[in-house]
């Protein structure tokens, strides 16, 4: 059966150029780039090439990008490396942010408005002579949401707040420039735009003193300890690359797809709620409930359909609990059990989208003949 994957915010198929990319440092060029040797010069060059790159694309310098295992890791390195004392975030953020905040022995989790946007007034209110970091994603992985990162970081900037950012979910989407956003340490993931699962990294504005997560050698300036995954940061660099390339045409492309799927879902389905924020979201995201189902049945159904979506967060399947982002965003418990992210990529097609569409009314209708 053909398969439809919706489901790239939980992780995306590597672009073939950036798989290509990676194969020699695999195979021929494996080299340590810790090593004074020829192998090891040859890695090393790869991973300082991709550095220059990539800071070039953030807009930062080379200096500033500290390469990862990942989102989650790059989070925590943030959240971990401040010094003891208050710490604040929003209510929507991703585990790898909410989770390591609750780590912390002194935080505050800023609430959201219905369309699932933190106020700036709320975050002015919170913060206090001992705050140490602020970290508020970007765009939210379950609605797509968008924050008002500019101004939430103009503020902590002027109150000399350390301001974080999970980009995670716009890097790749939407432009993300440090210094226009005003960022001092940013988030991004490899796999969530079309490069290796397993590598990130963390931005780091110059002279930002922030302890490392890791301790062992002195790589990546001692920031982060660990032979550097050379394939990886070959491979998610190159994967960078692309999706700045494609970023308006695709970015355009998205939107109008996911505007048809959520138009196609409000006029054929009644009992359908759409959550988040319609105009300020990533382009790829649509997330709805749908009244008398359950995020189970409706993975489940769309499954056998030929269908990949998620209930939000990948991280929540086999929990039955109801999202934490539509919790806090006013959702009812029951609408929240209720609810599917649509998140559309490169090689969906409007064809899927009628598929889809097809697929979910057929779904909600037969659960809700069950219910
Ligand atoms: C996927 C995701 C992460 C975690 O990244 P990993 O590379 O999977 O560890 C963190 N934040 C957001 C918003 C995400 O979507």
């Amino acid at each position: 059966m053909r398969r439809i994957y919706a489901d790239h915010n939980a992780t995306t198929p590597l672009a073939p150029d950036a798989l290509a990319a990676m194969l020699p440092y695999f195979a021929n060029h494996y080299g340590n780039a810790s090593s004074v040797h020829l192998e090891g010069r040859d890695a090393r060059a790869a991973v300082d090439s991709a550095r220059v790159r990539l800071a070039g694309l953030l807009g930062a310098q080379e200096g500033e990008i500290v390469f990862t295992g990942g989102g989650t890791e790059s989070d925590n390195t943030a959240i971990f490396g401040v010094p003891p004392g208050h710490v604040i975030t929003s209510s929507t953020e991703h585990h790898a942010v909410l989770h390591a905040c609750q780590r912390r022995s002194d935080a505050t989790f800023l609430p959201v408005g219905a369309d699932g946007a933190v106020d700036p007034d709320e975050l002015r209110r919170a913060i206090r002579p001992d705050t140490r970091l602020v970290s508020i994603m970007s765009a939210n992985n379950e609605t797509g949401t968008v924050q008002p990162i500019r101004e939430l970081a103009a503020i902590c900037r002027e109150r000399g707040v350390l301001f974080h950012t999970d980009a995670v979910q716009s890097f790749g989407k939407v432009p993300v420039q440090v210094n226009q956003w005003g960022v001092d340490l940013l988030s991004i993931a490899a796999h969530k735009f079309y490069g290796p699962k397993g590598v990130g990294a963390l931005y780091i504005r110059r002279g930002t003193r922030l302890q490392p997560l890791l301790y062992g050698g002195s790589h990546e300036n001692e920031r982060r300890a660990g032979t550097e995954n050379c394939p990886g940061i070959v491979g998610m660099v190159k994967a960078a690359e692309i999706a700045a390339a494609k970023m308006e045409a695709e970015g355009a492309r998205l939107f109008q797809l996911t505007e048809r799927l959520a138009t196609g879902i409000e006029q054929t389905i009644p009992g359908s709620h759409r959550n988040g924020h319609p105009r300020l979201r990533v382009p790829n995201t649509v997330n709805f409930s749908f009244e008398g189902c359950t995020f189970e049945g409706l993975l489940l159904g769309l499954d056998l359909e030929g269908i990949a979506v998620s209930s939000g967060s990948a991280c929540a399947v086999g929990s039955l609990e109801p999202s934490h982002v539509l919790i806090a965003m006013g959702v009812s418990r029951e609408l929240a059990r209720a609810a599917v992210r649509f998140s559309l990529g490169r090689a969906n097609t409007d064809a899927d989208v009628e598929e889809i569409l097809a697929a979910v009314t057929k779904v909600v209708k037969r659960l809700r003949t069950f219910s």
